[in-house]
């Protein structure tokens, strides 16, 4: 259907983003195709000793349920958490967090700092894309209309080190005012930020840094390193300074304080 369709059909899987710009947004040209009979096919987990498939229509609850996931991959079930309220947990998809592109996603910076690939199908067949590779903009992406997300793939690593945080006005409900993922394997330094630039993307001057053995005397010297990269912007939920200043501080205590020291 996707392939034949005349106007790009929208693929619905929890409709939890796309029914808030419901309100907004003129439907003339909406054309919706519901993914709900699918389940069979798009919703498993399947966790290997070499990684982890997450179907596309697995929600966030479906992670945070499972013991064996969320001890494989913990910063998973912590994001999860995070992610509005139980309503939302219960329907959000972890493919409907990429698909819709949002700079202040939540799941996405998890699944960025875990080197996370997206498994993109049409009837021309299968390819993978590495999720920090995915996005091309503000809420543009690789993705061919014709393609659906079929699952995300996460590689099972050793890992020295991994964190997130989200900072919002509050525990529940709430969209990033800023976010942080970092994992720290045998490939090197991972360091994801949300709601800091019109992706979700890696913080790679502050990867270069720390995987050259970089250690910080104070807050500023990672928040020059991240100026490299981010692009914060005031707006309704925070100021570009506010961003830049708590994710650099976040970053430094974390770095000196806890595992990352
Ligand atoms: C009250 C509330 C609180 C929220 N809180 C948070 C939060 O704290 N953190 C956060 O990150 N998000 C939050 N969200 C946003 C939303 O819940 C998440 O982004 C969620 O993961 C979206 O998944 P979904 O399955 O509902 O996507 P949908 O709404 O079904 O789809 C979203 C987009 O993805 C596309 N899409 C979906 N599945 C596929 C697929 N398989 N292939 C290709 N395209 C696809 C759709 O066409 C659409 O463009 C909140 C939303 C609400 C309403």
């Amino acid at each position: 259907m996707l392939a034949k369709a005349d106007t790009p059909l929208m693929p619905v899987a929890g409709g939890t983003d796309l029914l808030v710009s419901w309100h907004h947004q003129v439907k003339d040209d909406w054309k919706l195709l519901d993914l709900s009979n699918l389940h069979t096919e798009l919703q498993p987990l399947r966790l290997t000793d070499d990684s982890l498939e997450i179907g596309a229509l697995t929600t966030y609850w479906d992670v945070m349920s499972s013991p064996s996931v969320a001890a494989a991959f913990p910063l998973l079930a912590q994001a999860a958490r995070q992610v509005g309220a139980i309503q939302i947990q219960t329907r959000g998809t972890w493919a409907g967090n990429i698909a819709n592109g949002s700079p202040a996603a939540d799941g996405v910076p998890v699944m960025m700092a875990y080197s996370a690939t997206v498994v993109l199908e049409s009837v021309d067949g299968v390819t993978e894309v590495p999720l920090d590779r995915y996005y091309t903009g503000y809420k543009q992406s690789v993705r061919r209309p014709d393609q659906l997300i079929r699952a995300i793939r996460l590689p099972r690593r050793t890992r020295r080190a991994e964190w997130f945080h989200k900072v919002g006005a509050r525990s529940a409900q709430a969209i990033s005012k800023l976010g942080v993922a970092v994992v720290h394997d045998d490939d090197g330094w991972r360091v994801v930020a949300n709601s800091v630039a019109p992706t979700v993307l890696r913080c790679r001057a502050l990867e270069s840094a720390l995987d050259g053995g970089a250690t910080f005397g104070t807050p500023n010297e990672i928040r020059r390193l991240l100026d490299l990269d981010i692009a914060p912007i005031d707006d309704m939920r925070s100021t570009a300074q506010y961003r830049a200043n708590v994710l650099s501080r976040l970053l430094y205590h974390w770095l000196t304080d806890s595992a990352g020291g």
